[in-house]
């Protein structure tokens, strides 16, 4: 069993600075769990539609990954009182991200593999308490299935392996990425260390375009002439809630680092508090 370092804001500095890569426009809504597990190199990812030049990890970091997605989506509408047809929900989703071979989810080592995506800490939280979530035993059922249906399809499965080691929150903006893994030295020699990973820009820039489509499609029915954007918004308030009430069951005590990338890929990391 490896150990758990906490990570101090210069630890995270070297970290972000060794592990940060940029993102194109094409890949930039292919999604990953927040999970500090990823592997470094990607040859365990299947990131389809980046062209093999890019060999980095899937961008766009948010609790659950896609399966996270679908579950945001239907508690802003348990939450806020609008109706979200869950099913719809994942095809608008698949249709977005340009097929089922994008959508992305994940399990682990100890996982049951007869059971999509049974790895995942934040779906197992959820699972566990469906209330604490804003979702509803029927919710978590549908959610089961759509899993079971992305798996059989070809939705992209990532199986992590090794221990839960994450020693930092790191939120990130900007048009750049950071892998979660990385060994750092120091006077008693290399140890491995992991970072929890949540992506606002590109979370909040599919959620946009989420929306507009959802609605379009009667994915999700609003009413009183609320708009788009308005749903863009929920959607935001509702990922913020699932990622902190899955770091309280998961991250306690860990501190939240927020890393605000320049174009040119310089960065300000600010210290946010603890979990
Ligand atoms: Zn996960």
């Amino acid at each position: 069993m490896q150990k758990k370092i906490i990570l101090s804001k210069d630890q995270v500095a070297e970290i972000v600075q060794a592990n940060k890569y940029q993102v194109d426009d094409k890949s930039s809504f292919i999604s990953r769990c927040i999970d500090g597990r990823y592997p470094t190199s990607s040859s365990l990812t299947r990131l389809r539609g980046a062209g093999p030049e890019n060999d980095n990890l899937p961008p766009l970091a948010l609790a659950g990954a896609d399966l996270g997605e679908l579950a945001l989506i239907k508690a802003a509408g348990n939450t806020y009182g609008f109706e979200v047809d869950l099913k719809k929900t994942y095809q608008v989703l698949v249709e977005l991200l340009g097929g089922i071979d994008n959508f992305q989810m994940h399990t682990d080592g100890h996982g049951d593999p007869t059971i999509a995506a049974a790895g995942c800490g934040h779906l197992k939280q959820m699972k566990l308490d469906p209330g604490a979530y804003h979702l509803t035993d029927e919710d978590i059922l549908t959610l089961s299935e759509i899993a079971e249906d992305a798996k059989k399809k070809g939705a992209t499965e990532v199986k992590l392996e090794g221990d839960h080691i994450e020693g930092a929150v790191l939120q990130v903006t900007g048009n750049y990425s950071v892998k979660t893994r990385y060994f750092l030295e120091n006077n008693n020699g290399t140890r491995e260390v992991e970072v929890f990973v949540f992506h606002e820009t590109f979370v909040s820039k599919r959620h946009k375009e989420l929306a507009k489509r959802l609605i379009e499609k009667k994915a999700v029915i609003l009413v009183n002439g609320l708009d788009a954007e308005y749903l863009s918004e929920m959607l935001s308030e509702a990922t913020e809630d699932h990622l902190m009430e899955t770091a309280k069951r998961l991250a306690k005590g860990l501190p939240i680092y927020l890393a605000t990338f320049a174009e040119d890929g310089g960065f300000d990391l600010t210290e946010m508090g603890t979990v």
